[in-house]
């Protein structure tokens, strides 16, 4: 078996709070390409903006990486993940800019907000529309495991829904590659969705700790409530080790079973992704449409959208090398964004030249609800000390 080194993550930032302020922003990078037009989140670990694609008029969404605060290598995994996943469960990455400061993403612009915002509390979402949005996150995990990929944050606030509802999968800040087998080593993500084996900072293995917080949010989606409510590190570990939670009220007797195989306390029992994804909740009501084919890069570029890049003025030596080579550079992005467009419904429209945009009146962003008073602090803490998080 394969272990994490305990060196390889600790070298990654030279702060294990990967903060980043608003006055750490330089647009310059994203100027001719982008025009900003305001603020989308301001997460634990990075700003995020909202933006226009000037040559097509998409808007996107803009995270920006500050170098001094989160260190090479936690960028450089970020950015590899973002570039290797193509699900349409997953947040799509176009772009990547960089200065001498800062890495900038530029990513598919989910317009619905957070799927935490969608949630009331203590009542949760009706089971048939908490069962539609599961069955594409676990399609989504089930993709990253397969890839060698686990998440090890995921949580309401790291799902997001688009304008037509589907939700999309973000955040791969704490993601890490691994090889079949190999087991990782440090505890991170957020205590309320962290599975058992996290709190005894045991070895363990990623894609069962995301099966668990999937575990967590699904119980969240149809209650309204955390099972392990618990405010302190102390508590919670308490209350997860137990493993033991207030039953999930009005849920069906499957989505009661589902939910406890996934918040198995024992990582080696619980399911993988592809047992949860044979689960009977899952197919109840009818099964579900096979998703949209992700189809982002592929083997030949689109004719189409070629002919239209040729309009906005990349030849195809510009477009065919960027898409081949998957640069992430601004003609892979701009066959990318055209992609999109078509993929939404919107055909390909281009305008000709650029529309002007403003800094109001272009956000579609719905009006959260409130935020719980209820919510415990930590909820939305990551941990990023090996020293704090090993002995809770
Ligand atoms: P952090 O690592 O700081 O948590 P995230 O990637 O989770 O960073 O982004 C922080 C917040 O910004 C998200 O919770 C969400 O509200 C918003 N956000 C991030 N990416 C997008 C996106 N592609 N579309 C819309 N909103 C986004
Ligand atoms: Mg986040």
């Amino acid at each position: 078996m394969l272990s994490e080194s305990s060196g390889s993550e600790s070298s990654a930032g030279t702060s294990p709070w990967r903060g980043l302020s608003a006055s750490s922003w330089s647009g310059d990078a994203l100027a001719g390409q982008y025009r900003v037009l305001g603020d989308i989140g301001q997460g634990s670990f990075g700003a995020v903006r909202l933006a226009r694609h000037i040559l097509t008029g998409t808007e996107v969404a803009v995270k920006v990486l500050a170098k001094g605060q989160l260190g090479p290598a936690s960028i450089a995994s970020e950015v590899e993940i973002m570039k290797a996943v193509e699900h349409p469960n997953v947040v799509q990455l176009f772009q990547v800019l960089e200065t001498a400061s800062h890495v900038y993403l530029v990513m598919e612009y989910a317009g619905g907000g957070q799927l935490q915002q969608h949630i009331p509390e203590g009542v949760g979402l009706q089971e048939e529309e908490a069962r539609a949005l599961f069955r594409q996150l676990a399609g989504a995990l089930h993709y990253c495991h397969e890839k060698g990929i686990a998440h090890r944050d995921v949580k309401a606030e790291n799902v997001l829904l688009d304008g037509r509802g589907r939700a999309k999968l973000c955040d791969f800040g704490l993601g890490r590659l691994f090889t079949p087998g190999e087991t990782l080593d440090t505890t991170c993500g957020t205590p309320a969705y962290w599975a058992p084996e996290l709190f005894l900072a045991e070895q363990y293995d990623g894609p069962a700790v995301d099966v668990w917080s999937l575990g967590v949010l699904l119980y969240f989606m149809l209650t309204g409530r955390l099972p392990f409510p618990g405010t302190t590190v102390g508590a919670l570990m308490e209350q997860v080790l137990r493993g033991t939670y207030d039953s999930p009220g009005r849920a069906s007797a499957a989505a009661q079973s589902l939910l406890a195989q996934m918040l198995t306390v024992e990582a080696a029992e619980r399911p993988k992704l592809a047992q949860v994804l044979r689960h009977p909740w899952l197919s109840a009501g009818g099964r579900p449409r096979p998703g949209a084919a992700s189809e982002r890069v592929p083997a030949y570029p689109d004719p189409l959208t070629v002919t239209v890049m040729l309009d906005l003025g990349y030849g195809l030596t510009d477009t065919w090398p960027s898409l081949m080579g998957r640069k992430f550079d601004g003609a892979m992005a701009t066959y990318l964004l055209l992609r999109h467009q078509q993929s939404q419904g919107a055909g390909l429209a281009v305008p000709r030249r650029p529309r002007p945009s403003s800094s109001s009146g272009s956000l579609r962003v719905p009006v959260p609800r409130q935020r719980r008073a209820s919510e415990p602090g930590l909820y939305c803490q990551r941990v990023g000390s090996e020293a704090q998080q090993r002995r809770p």
